[in-house]
């Protein structure tokens, strides 16, 4: 995360715009608040879905070589043995002993010295201490020791000994199904599994809204491919997809960046680890993550199940452990994505302003809103009413028949709704509505028996 700024002020804009008009709450708020965590309000839901609608259609659907699967988020804690998390997902941490604020040891070091001194705890302890270096809240200088936190979730289970984990990211769960999958879909590699699910890391500091959150959603792949061909294509045509795919979402091309972690700090099993950032207001921020994990997932759980997780190549008669590539994408900062892309402000010809959320129109919470042009003319709402009854059976609609025409506009206008239909006096002469478009505000009139193929076709 880094530097370029753009609108200082759009994240907050869209912070207070998403409670005004129902996308996201601040959890607990009767309650004072809850440690950063947020309720999706109903077009925020709406839109959260349609964002796990199409990926589902681009990843699962429209593809032959990978099936999705939803597993559990408290798992056998065995997987997150095999997986190194028990033991290596930790964050370095450090409090201050005057107001009690607890950091990641790492980022106080590094913006107080430049050091980068991540995963090296007596080191940052000396510097933080021999240097004075203050605290980022009170200005005081007097540090604990720098200790190791683990970030998963630790709860009980009845009838269950041991410590149960929420799961930390979704890819165990589909790793451990791997040879049910192989079982049961005569699936033939390269092929994948897809998940779409809740994660959670115990993150010492979130923030940027729901940027980085302590239970969060992600979209995940395990890509598996023989060890013995070409994956260097593979990987980077999924790199084209999530690129592809963020822009799906509204971003700009300019806006998105690759960035390829140094060799020196991949995992040992790691051949290629890219990052597609999204220039937040914040600054560049990880939006997806692709890696090439060799055989390692595979291998552990092997090693540490006892069963053999390996695929066998009937047309060359040879059995192997496939290597992986895991495409990763934050659902959550997706999200934040598709609102900052799409939020405008314009100046209107008659000097008004209205705000304008410009999803692409798949991606649109409400897909058409119906008014009658009077509320108190019972023709006009009987025949709206009647219009929004039939249209809401395949794209979810509202009816609306408060205040003028404009401002119900405006109110469209504001959650990204792509088309109003006005049913006026005329309507009940020739069977006809009035559409008007979010984007060119352009109006024109459409027979009422032709609405429903006009916005089928026009909200691909
Ligand atoms: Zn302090």
């Amino acid at each position: 995360m880094t530097e370029e700024k753009k609108d200082d002020n759009l994240m907050e804009k869209i912070v207070s715009f998403c409670k005004r008009r129902g996308f996201v709450f601040p959890s607990s708020e009767i309650y004072g608040g809850f440690a950063n965590s947020y309720s999706y309000g109903p077009y925020g839901t709406q839109l959260k879905n349609n964002i796990k609608k199409l990926w589902w259609k681009k990843v699962v659907q429209e593809r032959m070589d990978i099936v999705g699967i939803d597993g559990p988020i408290m798992l056998n804690s065995k997987l997150w043995e095999a997986s190194g998390h028990t033991s290596g997902f930790n964050d370095a941490m450090v409090d201050c002993k005057k107001c009690k604020k607890r950091f990641r040891a790492d980022h106080i070091v590094e913006e107080a010295t430049g050091k980068d001194l991540e995963g090296q705890l007596e080191a940052m302890t000396k510097v933080l201490k021999e240097e004075k270096v203050k605290c980022p809240e009170c200005g005081e200088s007097d540090w604990t020791n720098v200790r190791e936190m683990n970030m998963m979730f630790k709860t009980e289970m009845n009838g269950y000994y041991g410590d149960v984990y929420l799961r930390p990211e979704t890819a165990g769960a589909i790793f451990i199904e791997f040879k049910n999958i192989i079982d049961s879909m005569r699936v033939k590699v390269p092929f994948g599994i897809a998940q779409i699910g809740k994660a959670f890391r115990n993150e010492i500091v979130a923030g940027n809204f729901i940027f980085r959150l302590r239970e969060f959603e992600q979209m995940e792949i395990e890509y598996f491919i023989d060890p013995e061909k070409d994956w260097e294509t593979i990987f980077e045509n999924w790199t084209i997809f999530q690129e592809e795919f963020a822009m799906a979402l509204g971003a700009k091309k300019e806006d998105l960046r690759r960035y390829e972690h140094a060799k020196e700090k991949l995992s040992h099993y790691s051949r290629k680890t890219v990052d597609i950032e999204y220039r937040f207001p914040f600054g560049f921020g990880e939006l997806f993550g692709l890696a090439h994990r060799g055989d390692f997932d595979l291998s552990q759980h092997a090693k540490f199940s006892g069963k053999k997780l390996e695929y066998f190549d009937a047309e060359n008669n040879r059995r192997f452990i496939p290597h992986v590539i895991e495409p990763t994408f934050g659902l959550d900062r997706s999200i934040l994505l598709a609102l900052l892309a799409a939020y405008r402000e314009e100046k209107l010809e008659d000097d008004s302003e209205r705000v304008v959320m410009k999803f692409p129109k798949y991606l649109a919470p409400i897909k058409a809103a119906i008014f009658p042009l009077l509320k108190n003319k019972p023709e006009l709402v009987a025949k709206a009413k009647e219009i929004y009854n039939s249209l809401k059976m395949e794209f979810m609609c509202e009816f609306d028949d408060n205040g003028n025409i404009g401002k119900r506009y405006r109110r469209q206008d504001e959650i990204g709704t792509p088309y109003c239909i006005t049913v006026d006096f005329e309507t009940l002469e020739d069977g006809a509505v009035t559409v008007r478009d979010r984007d060119t505000m352009e109006q024109k009139r459409i027979k009422i028996e032709e609405l429903n193929s006009f916005l089928k076709e026009n909200l691909k």
